[in-house]
């Protein structure tokens, strides 16, 4: 492939309250390996109503940080995101434009791919640099198969799944220089009306470090509170099974799987949990799995680091006595 006009790496950082999101900082590090075939160097780019803090944050690990910044780009102005993020390409002419594989970095990665007449990969979970193309892996019927992808169009286009690139290391700050953008009312197709909060906190599984899952093997609402109580001792957050959550011992936002969420923490405790393909497929991105189930055969042990055969609603509160002790001594 030839890099020559093309060498710069354009990252997409999207951001929540005021804080660039993990994969979008994940990003960063396929947007560096990238770099380092190309030639060029990687570009962040922040838009929002008010990037200061998120551009602050970016600054260590781009070498560059552009700030599309004013009223227009609000959340949920979408039109201005892709307006903006059109415009950054067109200045940095880059070989690639990657971002989180959120909703928003879909969205506004596809409507740039239907302008640019370019490919996009959604859900990329590696990268391999050692052919002449990149190649990027992709899961697909829930993780069952993994495809390896490439495209020969320029600008490369791609998602990143959260968790499946470590975030790159700090470095001296790159430059932040203001992007401007024209946006008028008639560049907008969609118009916000109002935007309501949800009341419940929505759980951030797809940002933990650490999850604690519950199975229907944890057998009663009364049990799965030791799920939540691990969880806590261990500042994690609850993930379950569907079974779990149709039985309603916790909210729907929990899931876990091919219905679910897609999670990659760095530790997943399993607690009750079969294994089934479609929980598997949401979380065999996990750096390190503990599962606990009374069956050694359970197909979780398959994808466990650590598998424990018991009984769950005594190994648990075992194991809060035995971190707690361990803190205290
Ligand atoms: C289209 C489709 C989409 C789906 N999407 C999802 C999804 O997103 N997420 C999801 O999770 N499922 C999903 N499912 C359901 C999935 O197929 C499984 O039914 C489900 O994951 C099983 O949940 P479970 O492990 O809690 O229950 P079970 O399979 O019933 O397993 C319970 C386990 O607990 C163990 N156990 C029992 N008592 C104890 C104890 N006291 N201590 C320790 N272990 C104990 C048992 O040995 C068993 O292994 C989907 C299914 C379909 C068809």
């Amino acid at each position: 492939m030839d890099w020559s006009n093309r060498k710069d790496i354009l990252v997409f950082l999207e951001q929540k309250e005021g804080q660039p999101i993990r994969s979008g900082l994940e990003s960063l590090t396929a947007a560096k390996m990238l770099a380092g075939k190309t030639g060029g160097k990687v570009i962040g780019l922040l838009i929002g109503q008010d990037n200061g803090q998120a551009a602050a944050v970016s600054a260590p690990f781009a070498a560059q940080v552009l700030s599309a910044q004013g009223a227009a780009f609000s959340s949920g102005a979408n039109d201005a995101f892709v307006l903006a993020l059109e415009q950054a390409v067109q200045q940095t002419n880059p070989a690639a434009v990657l971002a989180g594989n959120t909703p928003l970095g879909r969205e506004v990665t596809a409507r740039l791919c239907a302008r640019l007449e370019t490919a996009g990969i959604q859900d990329v979970i590696a990268l391999s640099l050692e052919g002449d193309m990149p190649r990027w892996t992709v899961p697909l019927y829930g993780g069952t198969i993994l495809q390896e992808v490439e495209s020969e169009r320029l600008p490369l286009v791609a998602t990143l799944r959260s968790g499946c690139f470590v975030k790159p290391l700090a470095g001296s700050p790159g430059e932040i220089t203001a992007f401007p953008v024209e946006v008028s009312a008639g560049d907008f197709s969609v118009k916000v009306r109002e935007t309501v909060r949800e009341i419940a906190q929505q759980a951030d599984l797809e940002s933990a470090q650490v999850i604690v899952a519950g199975g229907r093997g944890m057998g009663s609402a009364e049990n799965f509170a030791l799920v939540e109580q691990l969880a806590q001792v261990l500042g994690g957050v609850v993930g379950a099974t569907r079974p779990a959550i149709e039985a309603g011992w916790v909210s729907r936002d929990h899931q876990v799987g091919q219905s679910g969420k897609i999670v990659a923490p760095a530790l997943y405790i399993a607690c009750g949990v079969s294994g089934a393909a479609q929980h598997l497929s949401g979380m065999t991105g996990s750096g390190y799995v503990v599962a606990i189930n009374q069956d050694e055969e359970a197909p979780i042990f398959d994808v466990a680091d650590v598998g424990i055969v018991g009984d769950a609603v005594q190994v648990i509160p075992a194991m809060i006595a035995e971190i707690q002790a361990r803190r205290e001594g």
